[in-house]
């Protein structure tokens, strides 16, 4: 069985009073269930938000990490300092990084093993920009940005690594791909894997979708079988919406 996660990305929202408190509705609303719910915080909110989460299931990640463990790198934050404050995941390569970052696959492919060595889980995120997808290369790019930011691990490493999703088009735009675009490129993100490290594996990765995921569209996403659950933004930065996606 795949675990099933919804990640709220909280991207660079909420000063710490404002996130207390929506950690605090998220907790007074989230009832008890099998499905990781995770919050993609400023790094600012660890300390104050992971004494909130504490003894809840609700798990913490970061947006980004550095490539190093430490050193001369003035205002980076590292896997190991966010290991040593409870946070559990990662977020990697989501498509603001790689566009106002220049962050490419062979640098997410150093900052995924940085984080692994940390005991952090990765949330990968992949993704297609508009004109890729009417050039029709979208399901080659998805590839490639599997192939070099992950291939490198072995199956065991595999079983921290979360995939999402996130066709750039899609991210804040309130245009959601359909859940038929999103089926057939997560059943390829799938075989893609499956090549590599073979079906059991492949069938035991999450893939999450994310872009304009919204109570109203949540259900019918995330019906579809090869579809695990999401990475929200900007519904996850409202208790109410973010928890019916959850239910969904
Ligand atoms: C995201 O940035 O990861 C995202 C999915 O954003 P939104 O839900 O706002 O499209």
């Amino acid at each position: 069985m795949r675990k099933k996660i919804v990640a709220g990305n909280w991207k660079m929202n909420k000063n710490i009073q404002q996130g207390k408190e929506l950690c605090n509705s998220i907790l007074n609303l989230l009832e008890t269930s099998n499905k990781e719910v995770i919050l993609a915080v400023p790094f600012t909110h660890f300390t104050v938000l992971a004494e909130l989460v504490k003894g809840s299931n609700l798990k913490l990640a970061a947006q980004n990490c550095h490539h190093e463990l430490s050193g001369a790198y003035t205002g980076e934050i590292s896997a190991s300092m966010f290991a040593s404050l409870g946070v559990d995941y990662v977020i990697l390569g989501h498509s603001e990084r790689r566009a106002y970052n220049n962050e490419d696959n062979d640098l997410l492919r150093k900052k995924i093993d940085t984080a692994l060595s940390q005991n952090l889980k990765v949330i990968y995120c992949c993704g297609e920009t508009l004109d890729e997808r009417n050039s029709g290369v979208h399901f080659d790019l998805v590839a490639k940005q599997i192939i070099e930011g992950v291939f490198h691990l072995n199956s065991e490493e595999m079983k921290n690594i979360v995939i999402a999703y996130e066709p750039v088009w899609a991210i804040g735009t309130g245009e959601t791909a359909t859940s038929v675009q999103v089926q057939e490129i997560h059943v390829h993100i799938r075989s893609v894997i499956a090549r590599k490290y073979g079906e059991y594996v492949a069938d035991g990765i999450s893939i999450l979708y994310g872009g304009s995921c919204k109570p109203s569209n949540a259900h019918e996403l995330f019906s579809q079988t090869d579809v695990d659950g999401g990475l929200i933004g900007g519904a996850s930065l409202n208790a109410e919406d973010f928890i019916s996606i959850i239910k969904a």
